[in-house]
């Protein structure tokens, strides 16, 4: 899995736009002939001057495209959002730059800047791995970023098994001849929204043994402490302001909950535990 960097400098007057994905000039054309569909992108841009340097978000790298020489910057990256931020985190430069491991020559510019401040390092090369997890950890401190996040790993991984879906099965078959059936363990790197536990415990009391939603019983007793299992889901998510709170949170069984993630939506955004 690689990560790279990208800059949206000040010469930029708007806020990065994720949607409008990330320009490439002419001249820095060669940089992306490394870079892979699929690879991640921490985006960092300096726009406001109050506010210095954001982190604007994780994103992952879905086509790279040559939009034509009579654009400044005919190399267009799109990318989809990973870290779904509501909003840019604002970076401490100069504890950063405490943390950050040496990046080419020092004196004129403290390490941040060597970092994070040069449009010239956009896609240049991966980052190092230490530098990967001062970013994770920005993102990690936000409150905002939603529960359900999906990590790097998981959407590549969910990626790999729609194209192996693609293929015929004899394809398949062949290479689960060869594969091991053993896998190897890798260390992954997650992060989860710093959730409050006193609203998962009020909820999951509300709900008694039953579901909020289909309002069957919980499927199974907890072997731990024989308590119904149920999970509690956030009706309007973290990423979208939602509030991590009794009244914007639901207990579900497990099938309700997965149907909220990856379904056709049932619950309603104004559903209220009191009306029912
Ligand atoms: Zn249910
Ligand atoms: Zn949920």
């Amino acid at each position: 899995m690689t990560y790279y960097y990208a800059f949206h400098s000040g010469s930029n007057t708007v806020d990065f736009d994720c949607s409008r994905g990330y320009g490439v000039s002419a001249k820095s054309a060669d940089k992306l002939s490394q870079v892979n569909i699929g690879d991640f992108v921490f985006v960092i841009q300096n726009v406001h001057q109050r506010i210095g340097y954001q982190l604007c978000g994780l994103y992952r790298i879905e086509e790279i495209t040559d939009v034509g020489s009579n654009y400044k910057y005919p190399h267009r990256v799109a990318l989809s959002d990973v870290s779904k931020l509501a909003e840019f985190i604002p970076l401490n430069r100069h504890a950063l730059s405490q943390e950050l491991p040496e990046a080419g020559k020092e004196g004129r510019w403290d390490r941040f800047m060597n970092h994070f401040a040069r449009q010239g390092r956009s896609f240049q090369k991966p980052l190092d791995e230490s530098v990967v997890a001062l970013l994770m950890a920005q993102l990690k401190s936000t409150h905002e970023a939603s529960e359900d996040i999906p990590t790097p790993e998981e959407i590549e991984f969910n990626d790999r098994v729609a194209k192996a879906l693609k293929q015929t099965q004899s394809e398949r078959l062949d290479r689960l001849k060869k594969a091991p059936v053993h896998p190897l363990k890798k260390q992954v790197t997650v992060w989860r929204y710093d959730r409050n536990p006193d609203v998962v415990a009020e909820v999951l009391a509300r709900a008694g043994n039953s579901c909020e939603s289909c309002r069957k019983t919980a499927p199974f007793k907890r072997t731990r402490d024989g308590s119904y299992y149920l999970e509690v889901h956030h009706i309007i998510p973290l990423s979208e302001k939602g509030e991590d709170s009794v009244q914007n949170a639901i207990a579900l069984c497990p099938n309700c909950h997965r149907q909220e993630h990856f379904g056709p939506v049932r619950i309603d955004k104004n559903w209220r535990p009191d009306k029912h």
